[in-house]
């Protein structure tokens, strides 16, 4: 145990705020730990509004080496969480399907991901037909397949597992927006909230996702994360999801199973990706216009689809290279950035908690070097290619 009467103070409380609470504790963290969430309910919150999917197809190596050690909580929930914690961990793979042009690089990505330890299946256009016969490869040049360690979950559940821990452990969620800090010298020294309280810290962790950008400017620091609208539509087909995977099509849609049909979506196209502010209005036409015609080229059974419902949540987008922001400012180095993370947080957020309390209690990353994540890049405008983003 790290004995401290230090505190951290960390904005947002939804699963990257509380995985970072949680891992302090297990990093040994002694001192007050304070989580500032403005919304109890969770019901704006990236998070909540999640398709909440893990990969381990990525095309830099940390973040395969991030999604490995979340897969492995996730299968482990019980040994971290406690018996009754369940998380509907389903362990059925993406399947990535690419153009002909893009073939080679894509096999070149997957051998790379294979030797960083995911597991991975390469498949020619006959093979991805063989293995699921719904499919139309006209013109699919491979398909790659994770056969371990990617698939989808509950993140609302995943949530609650960790929030209660945190609790059990002695962390303090406080109600309440933040506004603004004090700073002291090189340091962030409070967090004001917008009730007129001040919380004194020692520490600063900056997890409130799609406002992460926004709480970076109160101290003047230029972090490009922005909430961008992702709608995700609720469909029935004549199809069983019995087998199916988290499909994405070189179109840049993706499906997978949902209950008794499937989710889908489509990113809008840039001219329509404004910053989507308290927007939470589906984007409907994304169905008709794109995403339908697209569902039943690449399954035709997708042509009688009937829509069960949509929603819309806010993608935390990372504008200059859509990968997280972790680890502290240059200069003010006791403010951390756990945020950016641009549509694959959820997944991330045991890894990213990890990180950030291995930074905080032993002043450096023991397990996982994130520092290709550090905010010095942002500074630099010098973006980490990262190749499969969705
Ligand atoms: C439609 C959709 C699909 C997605 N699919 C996936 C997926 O398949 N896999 C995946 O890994 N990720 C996915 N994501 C992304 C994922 O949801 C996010 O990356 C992740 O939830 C980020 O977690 P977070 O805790 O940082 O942010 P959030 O869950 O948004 O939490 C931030 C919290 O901070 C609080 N907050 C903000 N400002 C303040 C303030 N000033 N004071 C106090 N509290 C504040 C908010 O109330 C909120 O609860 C998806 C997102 C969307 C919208």
């Amino acid at each position: 145990m790290n004995q401290t009467s230090e505190t951290v103070v960390i904005i947002g409380g939804a699963v990257i705020g509380s995985f970072v609470a949680f891992f302090l504790r297990k990093e040994g963290f002694s001192g007050s730990i304070k989580v500032v969430e403005r919304d109890s309910t969770y019901q704006f919150s990236s998070t909540a509004l999640s398709a909440a999917s893990i990969r381990t197809q990525f095309g830099c190596p940390f973040n395969i080496g991030m999604s490995l050690f979340s897969a492995q909580v996730f299968k482990d929930i019980k040994q971290w969480f406690g018996e009754d914690a369940d998380i509907g961990f389903e362990e059925r793979g993406y399947l990535i399907l690419g153009s002909p042009e893009h073939a080679d690089s894509q096999r070149n990505n997957a051998l790379m991901q294979i030797g960083h330890g995911a597991q991975v299946d390469i498949l020619d256009p006959a093979g991805a037909r063989q293995r699921f016969p719904w499919l139309n490869v006209e013109d699919v040049g491979i398909g790659t397949f994770g056969t371990a360690n990617e698939g989808w979950f509950d993140a609302w559940a995943l949530l609650q597992c960790v929030r209660r821990e945190a609790r059990r452990l002695g962390v303090e969620y406080v109600q309440g927006e933040a506004t603004g800090f004090t700073t002291a010298g090189d340091k962030v020294s409070a967090v004001k909230l917008a009730a007129g309280q001040t919380l004194a810290c020692d520490w600063c962790v900056n997890a409130a996702g799609a406002a992460g950008g926004k709480v970076a400017g109160w101290l003047d620091i230029q972090l490009p994360v922005e909430p961008r609208k992702r709608t995700v539509f609720h469909i029935k087909a004549p199809l069983a999801g019995t087998g199916f995977p988290m499909l994405f099509d070189n179109s840049g849609m993706w499906i997978r199973p949902e209950g008794d049909g499937f989710i889908c979506g489509i990113a809008p196209e840039p001219a329509r990706d404004a910053e989507a502010s308290d927007d939470f209005e589906p984007d409907h036409y994304l169905l008709e216009e794109t995403l339908w015609p697209l569902l039943a080229h690449r399954i035709p059974a997708m042509e009688q689809l009937r829509v069960q419902r949509a929603w819309a949540g806010h993608y935390e987008v990372n504008l200059l290279d859509h990968n997280g922001v972790v680890g502290a400012h240059p200069t003010l180095g006791n403010f951390i950035f756990a945020t950016g993370f641009s549509g694959h947080g959820v997944m991330h957020s045991p890894a990213t908690g990890r990180a950030v309390a291995e930074l905080i209690t032993h002043g450096r990353y023991r397990s996982l070097d994130l520092s290709p994540l550090g905010y010095e890049r942002i500074a630099a405008r010098r973006p980490i290619v990262e190749s499969v983003v969705y």
